[in-house]
């Protein structure tokens, strides 16, 4: 039998370290459970939904200490929840009517390159990135003379992760999907929360109720 070579961490690549590290915790979770993942091969039944940065800092189960099956996950570029985007829908919907998630979590981060990117010029060259971030700087224009009393860059950004946070949170309960949901099942609650990455903690924001007032021209 041939044997194995064994290569130091600097030797392999980013991608086989990866590949190798899933081995050891998936050998970890059989010793810590060893039904806990057979158990979740039949079906899943989340009692959350996350919709998060896309940001490699803010990696969603890792930071409220969830194992598999407790989060249903979505997260692009500054936690974005966009009318016009089936892809957050679709996950939406079948958090919602499907799993029927008790919870929806928004986490934003301070530190959030999107939100930076957005504070700034369109970028030559990123063209669908510029795109993306449109709806933030629009929050921004909406919001400038706050924003701006605010005396340094790093407080304007800040800022604008929380309103953002906010905003999206406000999106969801204008959405269709949440407000049949309300009437029907009375849930899910949706939070609004910000990730501190020098910290590691995070900060509540808002939080709406089921049936919580919206204003009646997004009913
Ligand atoms: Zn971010």
């Amino acid at each position: 039998m041939k044997e194995k070579t064994i290569k130091s961490l600097e030797e392999i690549s980013a991608v086989q370290r990866m590949l190798e590290q899933n081995g050891v915790w998936a050998r970890q979770q059989y010793l810590k459970d060893a039904h806990y993942l057979a158990r979740l091969d039949f079906q899943q039944s989340p009692n959350v939904l996350w919709i998060g940065c896309s940001d490699s800092r803010v990696p969603a189960e890792i930071v409220v200490n969830a194992n598999p099956g407790e989060m249903f996950v979505h997260r692009n570029i500054a936690n974005q929840v966009a009318t016009t985007d089936f892809n957050c829908l679709a996950v939406l919907q079948y958090a919602v009517d499907v799993l029927k998630v008790k919870h929806i979590v928004v986490c934003g981060h301070y530190s959030c390159g999107g939100i930076a990117a957005a504070l700034r010029p369109q970028q030559p060259g990123l063209l669908l990135v510029n795109k993306w971030l449109m709806r933030v700087k629009d929050l921004y224009r909406l919001n400038q003379n706050e924003i701006e009393s605010l005396p340094t860059q790093r407080e304007r950004a800040m800022r604008l992760v929380e309103l953002n946070v906010i905003e999206q949170v406000q999106n969801l309960a204008h959405s269709s999907i949440i407000q049949e949901a309300w009437s029907s099942y009375e849930q899910p609650s949706i939070h609004g929360w910000v990730y501190v990455p020098r910290s590691g903690k995070i900060r509540e924001l808002i939080e709406m109720q089921p049936r919580s007032a919206i204003n009646p021209i997004y009913m």
